[in-house]
């Protein structure tokens, strides 16, 4: 997600980079891409979700999690809609 600068709050309205007002604060400020400091893991893809690193598909949410939790040791998830991340290190 595009948040803030200043106050790490999302713009006053969407549409960046026409609108870059902090809706925090009210000024100008500049973007910062949350999802740099996320790791994708999981892409879901025709109900299957998919191993970005090593290519498994999963049918289900619950077993891909396990997989990684095994195989990489990753214990904090960012579930998205489609998506699964994890800070990264
Ligand atoms: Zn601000």
């Amino acid at each position: 997600m595009l948040t803030s600068n200043c106050c790490n709050a999302t713009f006053f309205e969407p549409g960046w980079p026409d609108n870059d007002i902090c809706s925090s604060c009210k000024e100008h400020a500049d973007v910062v891409d949350n999802q740099e400091e996320m790791k994708l893991l999981l892409i879901k893809e025709n109900n299957r979700w998919i191993n970005i690193d090593n290519k498994h598909i999963n049918y289900g949410l619950d077993n891909a999690l396990h997989e990684l939790y095994m195989d990489s040791g990753i214990r904090k998830f960012i579930i998205e809609d489609d998506k699964v991340f994890c800070e990264k290190l």
